[in-house]
């Protein structure tokens, strides 16, 4: 089964979230659980988890079609001792709200390294965050997004995913959010059924298809190894429409959420009946 939806908007309360995945003939959706430009959020009241668990019930959501998205401020890899234990703090808070409100996976960007440290010592800051997260929380996933490489981003590689996986001790809670436009823009080459067959052989000798859990279905603006991140509406971007086509079609990729998280909101309705088409 593939569940196709988008990151929607929780203006107005979280429950709305459902709500706005729901008429978008969405059947999975991506939200921020806070205001995602804020190091703090409201606590979650009894009335909110209990709107927003009806509300995923009434439109028949279940926490495999829902992936929560962290906030931006977050680096579990930072160089900078104040910060990271702020990016600590804050993840946990933030895995702790998804367990409230009944949702299983957390996804995050691994961490920047800021040009300060290296790319190894980062990435084990980084699995250090994750174990640490895991040991204080229960039942949520930490699922880690490739990115595009952009800045000092870590995590543009397969390479680098599964040297963080590695030191994970709790294997059991970490995943992976595969992001295409940051795919391509890191350089692998999906736009074409052979490139596309060739990437996901080696996603899955280097970290595995067992981890994945979620995707973010986005095209690009820039070019293969751009490492620019600047996601476009499926078919409007550099990526052509192949990649979503050969998505669609693999079995590799059911049973998860699969969010756009492209620019234009009002297109996302006709975006996932395309998806559904292939
Ligand atoms: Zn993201
Ligand atoms: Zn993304």
């Amino acid at each position: 089964m593939k569940y196709i939806g988008a990151h929607v908007s929780t203006a107005g309360g979280l429950h709305n979230a459902p709500l706005n995945a729901h008429k978008i003939g969405a059947t999975a959706f991506a939200l921020f659980t806070k205001n995602e430009k804020r190091w703090e959020g409201k606590p979650l009241t009894e009335n909110d988890i209990e709107l927003f668990k009806q509300a995923c019930d009434k439109f028949g959501f279940t926490a495999a079609q829902i992936l929560p998205h962290d906030s931006y401020l977050i680096n579990l890899g930072s160089p900078r001792p104040d910060s990271l234990q702020k990016s600590r703090t804050a993840f946990i808070e933030e895995m702790k709200r998804c367990r409230q409100l009944g949702l299983d996976r957390l996804n995050f960007h691994p961490g920047s390294h800021l040009r300060e440290t290296g790319i190894s010592e980062c990435l084990k800051t980084i699995a250090e965050s994750i174990n640490i997260a895991l040991e204080q929380t229960q039942g949520v996933t930490a699922v880690i997004e490739n990115t595009a490489g952009q800045g000092s981003n870590l995590g543009h590689t397969f390479e680098q995913i599964a040297e963080i996986i590695d030191q994970v001790e709790d294997k059991t809670r970490v995943g992976v959010c595969i992001d295409t436009c940051h795919t391509y823009a890191a350089g692998y080459d999906i736009s074409h059924e052979e490139g596309f067959k060739a990437v996901f052989t080696e996603f899955e000798k280097i970290v595995g298809f067992g981890y994945l859990r979620g995707m973010h279905l986005n095209d690009a603006m820039k070019g293969a190894g751009s490492r620019i991140d600047r996601h476009s509406c499926l078919g409007k971007g550099v990526m052509g429409t192949e990649p979503f086509r050969l998505i669609m079609q693999d079995e590799r990729f059911d049973n998860i959420p699969m969010v756009l998280e492209t620019p234009e909101p009002d297109l996302w309705a006709q975006e996932i009946e395309w998806l559904r088409s292939l």
